[in-house]
C-alpha cells in the first residue's frame, strides 16, 4: 500500500507541477506578454489545460483511486484530503462526454469575444444568442452528473462552493434582504455625505507607493509577491513562494487602487500562508471561492474601512499624500471610504450595496435555470430588479446586465460566493472582537491578527472542505445575523439613523 500512496503523491506533484507552469504562462499573458504571440501562446496553453485534464482522467489515476479511496479513511489527514479531491475531480471530468467538453470551450472562447464586443456597442442582442447556447450546454454537461429530479443549478451552486444549494442560499439572501433593503432605503432618505473632498488629483507614481505601502503593512510579502496592473484586478498563486497581485489605477479615485489592493492583499495572505507541507500536493491553495473571498472582504471591509483602521493609518499615509490631503481628517477618510450609492455597478459597489447586486445576479441566475425563462427578456428582469431593490434604472445594458465577464464564460452560480464571503467575513469579526480586533487595528497590531487567521485557517489551505474548517474554526457554521448586525450598527452610526 504505502508503494501506491508514494506513486499517487508522485503523480499528483507532476500534475500540481503542470497546473502551475500553466498559471505562470496565464499571468504573462495576461500582464506582460507580446501581443504578437498571442495565438502561439494560447496553443502552449490548451495543450497545459488537455496534459492537465488527461491526468485527472487517465487510467493511471483510476487506478490508483479504486486501491486508496476505500481506504481513504485510514490514511493520514493531508493524504486522504488529496484522495477526496482527485477522486471528485476524477467522477465530475469523467461523466462528461469528451466532444461536449470541446464543444462547451469554443463555445466560452467564443461567447467572450461577442460580451466583450456587445459590452463595448451596448448591444445585448448580439450577445444573447451566445449566451443562449452556454446556458443550454451547461446545462447538458450537467445533466451528466446530476442525480434523478436533482436541478442544474445545485449542482453548479456545489461547485463554486461546495455543501451549497438553493435551499441554503434562499435563506441567507433572504435574511439580508431584510436587513440591507430597509437599511438602505432609510439612508435614501437621509442627508448624503459630502465626500468629493477624497477625489483630488494624486499621480500614479505616488499611488504606486501608497499601495505598496499598505498592502505590505498589512503583511503581504513582496520578497514572494508583485503588485502589476490589470484592469479587473486579481490575485493569482503560482505556490506560496509566488503569490501576485494586480491592482488598478485612476487619478483623480485613490481609492479604486487603494481599496483593490487591500482586497487582492486578503487574497494574497491567505495564499502565503499556506503550510509548507501542502507544497506539490495540489492543497496548498485556498479552500474555497468563498473562503477565499472572506479574507480579501476581511482585509478590505472589516480592517480597511473600519474607523480604527484610519484612526491608526492616516498620519503614515499623509507623508505619501499631496498638500491637498494634509488637513483632512480621520473621520473624512472613513466616511468616503463607507459612503452608501445605490449605483449601477457590481464592482464600484460600497459595502452596504454589494450583496444586493449579488443577490440580484442570484435571483436571475436562478430564474436560468429553474424556470422556462426567455434569454431576450434577461436584460428587462435585470433592470427592474435593480430599480426594485435599489432604485437606479441602469440607461444601458453596458451598464446593466453586460457589464460582468462571468455569464460570458458559461460561470453560473460563482457570483453567490461574493456574498458568502462578506457574510463569513463579518462573522470571523465578530468572532475575533471577542478578542478586541478594533485595540489591534487601532495599534497597526495586523500582524497579531493574521497570525491568528494563519493558524487557524491560512495554513490548512484545502485540506478541510469549507464547512469543516469553518466549524473547526469558529465552532459554529455560517450566520447571516452576524453581517446584518455589522452592517445595521456600522451605518447607523455613518448616517445617524
Ligand atoms: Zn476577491
Amino acid at each position: 500500500m504505502n508503494k501506491t500512496i508514494t506513486e499517487f503523491k508522485n503523480y499528483v506533484e507532476r500534475f500540481d507541477t503542470l497546473r502551475k507552469v500553466a498559471a505562470t504562462i496565464s499571468f504573462d499573458n495576461q500582464i506582460y506578454a507580446p501581443k504578437g504571440g498571442l495565438a502561439t501562446r494560447s496553443k502552449r496553453l490548451s495543450f497545459l489545460s488537455l496534459e492537465i485534464f488527461e491526468m485527472i482522467t487517465s487510467d493511471k489515476m483510476k487506478a490508483l483511486l479504486d486501491e486508496l479511496f476505500p481506504i481513504a479513511n485510514t490514511l493520514d489527514t493531508v493524504t486522504a484530503a488529496m484522495v477526496r479531491e482527485f477522486k471528485k475531480a476524477y467522477n465530475d471530468s469523467t461523466k462528461i462526454p469528451k466532444e461536449l467538453v470541446k464543444e462547451l470551450s469554443e463555445t466560452q472562447t467564443n461567447a467572450f469575444e461577442a460580451w466583450q464586443k456587445a459590452k463595448t456597442e451596448n448591444n445585448f442582442k448580439d450577445f444573447a444568442p451566445h449566451l443562449k447556447k452556454l446556458i443550454e450546454l451547461r446545462k447538458k454537461s450537467i445533466s451528466y452528473r446530476a442525480e434523478k429530479g436533482q436541478n442544474a443549478y445545485e449542482i453548479l451552486l456545489d461547485d463554486f462552493e461546495t455543501g451549497m444549494n438553493i435551499e441554503t442560499y434562499d435563506k441567507l439572501f433572504n435574511e439580508y434582504k431584510e436587513v440591507a433593503v430597509p437599511l438602505l432605503k432609510k439612508i435614501q432618505a437621509k442627508k448624503q455625505l459630502e465626500t468629493d473632498y477624497i477625489n483630488k488629483h494624486i499621480n500614479i507614481e505616488d499611488q504606486k507607493k501608497i499601495v505598496e505601502f499598505i498592502s505590505t503593512k498589512l503583511g503581504y510579502d513582496l520578497n514572494r509577491g508583485l503588485i502589476e496592473i490589470a484592469p479587473h484586478p486579481f490575485c493569482m498563486t503560482i505556490d506560496k513562494y509566488d503569490v501576485r497581485i494586480t491592482t488598478r489605477y485612476i487619478e483623480k479615485d485613490l481609492f479604486r487602487s487603494f481599496y483593490s489592493t487591500i482586497h487582492e492583499t486578503g487574497h494574497a495572505l491567505y495564499e502565503q500562508n499556506t503550510a509548507d507541507e501542502l507544497l506539490g500536493t495540489a492543497l496548498n491553495r485556498g479552500a474555497s471561492m468563498g473562503m477565499h473571498e472572506s479574507q480579501s472582504r476581511f482585509y478590505e471591509n472589516m480592517i480597511g474601512r473600519s474607523e480604527e483602521f484610519w484612526d491608526y493609518i492616516l498620519d503614515e499615509l499623509k507623508t505619501y499624500l499631496p498638500e491637498e490631503f494634509q488637513d483632512l481628517t480621520q473621520r473624512q477618510f472613513y466616511e468616503a471610504a463607507n459612503k452608501v450609492e445605490a449605483s449601477l455597478i457590481r464592482v464600484e459597489a460600497d459595502e452596504l450595496t454589494y450583496g444586493i447586486h449579488i443577490l440580484i445576479r442570484y435571483e436571475i441566475e436562478k430564474m436560468i435555470f429553474t424556470e422556462d425563462i426567455n434569454v431576450e427578456d434577461l436584460p428587462a428582469i435585470w433592470n427592474k430588479k435593480y430599480e426594485e431593490y435599489l432604485g437606479v434604472t441602469p440607461p444601458t445594458d453596458t451598464e446593466g446586465i453586460l457589464q460582468d465577464v462571468h455569464w460570458a464564460y458559461g460561470n453560473f452560480g460563482y457570483f453567490p460566493t461574493y456574498f458568502l464571503g462578506s457574510a463569513y467575513a463579518a462573522q470571523f469579526f465578530a468572532k475575533f472582537n471577542q478578542r478586541n480586533i478594533k485595540e489591534l487595528i487601532k495599534k497597526g497590531d495586523f500582524k497579531t491578527i493574521t497570525a491568528w487567521l494563519t493558524e487557524n485557517f491560512h495554513k490548512h489551505g484545502s485540506v478541510y472542505e469549507p464547512k469543516e474548517l469553518v466549524q473547526n474554526f469558529i465552532g459554529e457554521q455560517l450566520n447571516v445575523k452576524y453581517y446584518a448586525d455589522y452592517l445595521t450598527e456600522k451605518f447607523t452610526e455613518i448616517y445617524g439613523l
